[in-house]
């Protein structure tokens, strides 16, 4: 979501004529869009914001030396400083202890940013000029299809900081999707914190199921996809949606977090471990050739080596493609956050090293399974000078080629597989002799 929430924004940007920079130095704008989903994520927050404090006061300095009495410049014009994203709460409080900063906006608002980037230049008297070169467009976009959540599971701290759940109507997200391809996107990831529950705040409570179709039969689009899913909202019209649409990827991303029913009751996720199963053997049922993504929490509070085992069991014996996993990390202002935080963080991370290892030997089987094979991958871009594709399961594959394949759909024959990802030779077209 942040991802989706930097491209819009670097997108409005570049219409007025910014070009993006690698240097946060050689910036006049410095937009620091944050995540504190855990606290090493909001670490990182704190020490970027400490970086761009002496980088504020370097630019302060430079400007003061260069400001002759009658120039209209003041000092806090020489760079501007934002900060969005979930780090952002209390905005009077961050602007106190964040007097360097010049602006601060919740998540995803770009129109909050846009205008006080507006007001900025006025005052400026001066904008950028118009006629840059705008970024490439993205082969694979984002388009959220709602903001906020419903749920309020007792770890998480997006559903406070990012407010109850939003869901945008189809036809804004059709008119996105539709612009979005036609400046070159082939792939659009459906976002939300929940895409499940998508609708059920709107006056005719339409469902995903619905956007997929209305999606669906815009041109050069080649592939769909959305993230992500709750296990408890889940519906069958969903499956049989994704099943009857061609478009739309065999990929599921489906946090469980849990294999325990007690811990999962506490966790406040709303389903049981044999709904999750069932679950899971309604879609591989359905469509047989499925990828299957995860989300896990290890060393909740109060969770026992047995209850751990538990997970790890669901892990062995569900086989996912892949496995996010996290040690619990206390969150400030969530309902876990008043309970005792008493799994050791060494235990905490020896149940995560268990289940990481247990998932890199089954992703590492599952790829080796597709040695020889036939893939299509859809092109996103070069890496180490290897073009750089996904399956229609998102597994990522390396190919060489001279050709310019960016943006285009190819057939390899994958050659080697490691449990990360895979490396493939371009197939001739039949009927061609090399
Ligand atoms: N709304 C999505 C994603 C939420 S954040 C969902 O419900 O799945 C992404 C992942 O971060 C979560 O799935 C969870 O596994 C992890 N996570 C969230 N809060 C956490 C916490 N307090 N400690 C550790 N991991 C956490």
């Amino acid at each position: 979501m942040n991802r989706a929430d930097a491209y819009r924004l670097g997108e409005e940007l570049e219409k007025r004529g910014y070009a993006p920079t690698n240097q946060p130095e050689a910036a006049d704008l410095v937009v620091l869009n944050t995540c504190v989903v855990r606290q090493s994520a909001e670490d990182k927050v704190l020490g970027r914001l400490s970086s761009l404090s002496s980088l504020k006061r370097r630019a302060q300095r430079s400007a003061l030396l260069q400001t002759s009495f009658d120039s209209p410049y003041s000092y806090r014009e020489s760079k501007l400083v934002c900060v969005m994203g979930c780090f952002v709460d209390d905005i009077q409080a961050l602007e106190t202890r964040y007097p360097y900063v010049d602006a601060f906006f919740k998540p995803s608002d770009i129109a909050g940013l846009m205008h006080f980037v507006e007001g900025w230049e006025a005052e400026q008297g001066e904008c950028p000029s118009q006629r840059q070169p705008l970024t490439a467009p993205q082969v694979s976009d984002l388009v959220p299809i709602s903001y906020g959540c419903n749920h309020r599971c007792t770890y998480c701290i997006v559903t406070l900081r990012r407010g109850k759940q939003r869901s945008r109507p189809i036809a804004e997200i059709v008119a996105e999707a539709r612009r979005l391809v036609g400046r070159g996107a082939r792939e659009i990831t459906l976002l939300g914190q929940n895409v499940d529950a998508y609708g059920s705040d709107l006056p005719d409570h339409p469902t995903l199921a619905d956007i997929l179709r209305a999606i669906h039969d815009i041109e050069d689009l080649w592939r769909i996809r959305f993230l992500t899913s709750h296990p408890k909202d889940m519906t069958q019209e969903i499956i049989e949606a994704a099943a009857a649409l061609p478009k739309v990827c065999e990929c599921w991303e489906l946090p469980v977090q849990s294999g325990d029913d007690a811990i999962l009751r506490r966790m406040a996720r709303g389903y049981t471990v044999e709904h999750f199963r069932d679950l899971v053997h309604r879609i591989r049922e359905r469509i047989p050739r499925s990828a299957l993504n995860t989300d896990i929490i290890v060393g909740f509070p109060g969770e026992t080596k047995e209850q751990f085992e538990s997970t790890l069991r669901l892990v062995q014996e569900t086989r996912f493609d892949t496995v996010h996993v996290a040690a619990y990390s206390v969150r400030p202002g969530t309902a876990a956050s008043g309970w005792e935080d008493d799994v050791p963080p060494e235990e905490k991370e020896r149940r995560r090293a268990l289940i990481e290892d247990a998932q890199t030997q089954i992703a590492g089987e599952l790829n080796a399974a597709l040695l020889g094979q036939e893939v299509e991958l859809l092109v996103d871009g070069k890496q180490r000078g290897r073009w750089r594709g996904r399956t229609r399961t998102n597994k990522l594959v390396f190919f060489e080629s001279s050709d310019n394949w960016l943006g285009r759909l190819v057939r390899v024959r994958v050659t080697w597989t490691g449990p990360w990802s895979m490396r493939g030779a371009v197939l001739t077209p039949t009927g061609c002799q090399a």
